[in-house]
């Protein structure tokens, strides 16, 4: 069985939940199909807005009920699931508020007569989706894609079923109609089914690097226009001239919350030598405070990982990477206790060849590096497969924008770690994949720019009519 919630803080099985039927995958397709044209589509930007607002509202007042989800499926902390949930709805609002004029016609400027772009939806719209942010990743997909007109089959991870099931009632419950957001409990064959049939439109996918390059390139088989939001290693830059209180508390934070599962978790600390001892002693200090415990439990600070599975491929990068050459500087190891979890970590000494120069660490394992000079905290900076986020520290705000414009990745963040909000484009390059999600800009991937032209004085063409 796929899927399953299993609590990674005691390992016990919920519930699980039978994959859907190649007959029921079929209905469901049939009915998203005829919700996009029988009327998602053909209703007006008020009152698609309507049903967004209405979810919102239902994510908030269902607060408690959809954050014990997440902290029950993959161990978050209770009050980051709260924070998660409340970020989700205002997703849903920021699309409500502000479709009307995302979706505006544009009118070009033309030497004669008029034309304009409009913002038609394509259809049916797949989306592949990941368990750390079980609500968030939903919205962020949901929101731009329901306001445009499209409508959505989701695919979600199969550890966040509940998570999943309780989405699409929130969807329903606020007055969408059968077929326009539908989650399917599908296999990967189905996967590849669904992205191969012709009526669905497009495919987005926000996971890891191995399933954005086998799902991309199914997509791109069928030619269907696709987003990646993958995996990300981002810099977390301090230079000498920081405000070392604010960098130590956002690299904390950058690094633990979600129990150091984001994507764009700071990941790579790179400390300029003249504040490095510094930063480390503060930094490893506030990391041996955190204290493990139930994550429903809002006194803890450091919960499970997601799930025993995660929990043994990170203790197997630490391994790699310790004989690899690297020091363990603090933790490293799975506690003594039940439940998945690691210690909270720092690993230094990583040399170029080690193969955890290259990694994604997706757990509250930091990477140090210590570097002489700003521009070689860029080129480490840049030395990565991934280039999904990144932060630099430096009480010079114009020295900090230079600083970000030379890192290569999607997003940098001055004297903050990279977070996220509705107004914010996200979104990365390299091995993080392409696209965005959020802001105005998440709203004009899956969309048909179509072109509407009237010619004041093109003559008739001179060929000959019967
Ligand atoms: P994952 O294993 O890639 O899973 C993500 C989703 O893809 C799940 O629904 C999964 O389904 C599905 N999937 C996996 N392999 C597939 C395949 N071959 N064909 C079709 N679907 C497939 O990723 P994860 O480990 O759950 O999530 C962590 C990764 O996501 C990290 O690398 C993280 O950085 C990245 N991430 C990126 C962003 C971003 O916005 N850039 C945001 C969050 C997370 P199953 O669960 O059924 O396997």
């Amino acid at each position: 069985m796929t899927y399953r919630s299993v609590n990674p803080y005691d390992g016990k099985v919920l519930k699980t939940f039978d994959d859907i039927t190649d007959v029921a995958l079929e209905r469901t397709v049939t009915q998203a199909c005829r919700a996009f044209t029988g009327n998602w589509s053909g209703w007006s930007i008020a009152q698609r807005a309507q049903v967004l607002r209405n979810a919102a509202t239902l994510m908030r007042e269902r607060a408690e009920e959809l954050a014990r989800y997440v902290t029950l499926e993959m161990g978050k902390l209770i009050n980051e699931a709260r924070g998660e949930v409340s970020l989700s709805a205002d997703i849903l609002e920021y699309y409500a508020d502000n479709g009307d004029a995302f979706l505006a016609p544009q009118p070009l400027r033309v030497s004669e007569g008029e034309a304009m772009v409009e913002n038609a939806p394509m259809g049916v719209i797949f989306g592949v989706e990941p368990w750390n942010f079980p609500y968030y990743q939903l919205a962020r997909v949901a929101g731009p894609s329901l306001i445009l007109g499209n409508v959505l089959i989701i695919k979600h991870a199969s550890n966040v079923p509940q998570c999943a099931q309780a989405f699409e009632k929130i969807l329903s419950d606020a007055g969408a109609p059968a077929g326009v957001y539908t989650n399917v409990f599908a296999s990967k064959e189905q996967v590849a089914k669904l992205i191969a049939d012709p009526r669905i439109k497009a495919v987005a996918l926000t996971g890891s690097e191995a399933a954005g390059a086998t799902v991309a390139a199914q997509a791109g088989k069928h030619l269907k226009k696709s987003t990646m939001e993958l995996g990300g290693s981002d810099a977390f830059i301090v230079l000498e001239d920081a405000d070392m209180q604010r960098a130590v508390s956002w690299g904390v934070w950058g690094r633990m919350n979600n129990t150091g599962q984001c994507c764009i978790a700071a990941k790579r600390f790179i400390v300029v030598d003249a504040v490095a001892d510094e930063f480390l002693r503060h930094f490893k200090a506030s990391l041996s405070q955190l204290t493990p415990g139930d994550p429903l439990d809002a006194k803890t600070t450091l919960g499970p990982l997601s799930s025993e599975s995660a929990l043994q491929e990170l203790l197997k990068q630490v391994e790699g990477a310790v004989q690899g050459g690297a020091t363990v500087l603090l933790g490293g190891k799975r506690l003594a206790r039940p439940g998945a979890f690691i210690e909270a970590s720092i690993l230094t000494d990583i040399a170029p060849g080690n193969p955890a120069f290259y990694q994604e660490f997706f757990g509250p394992v930091a990477l140090f590096f210590r570097v002489k000079s700003e521009e070689e905290a860029i080129a480490l900076a840049n030395d990565s497969p991934f280039g999904l986020g990144g932060s630099v520290f430096t009480r010079d705000i114009e020295r900090g924008k230079q600083v970000a414009r030379q890192i290569s990745t999607g997003m940098v963040f001055v004297n903050q770690a990279t977070w996220t909000a509705p107004d914010l484009p996200f979104g990365g390059i390299k091995n993080s994949g392409y696209g965005r999600e959020l802001a105005e800009l998440g709203m004009q991937e899956f969309v048909n720019k179509k072109l509407i032209r009237v010619s004041a004085t093109m003559p008739e063409p001179e060929f000959p009519v019967a």
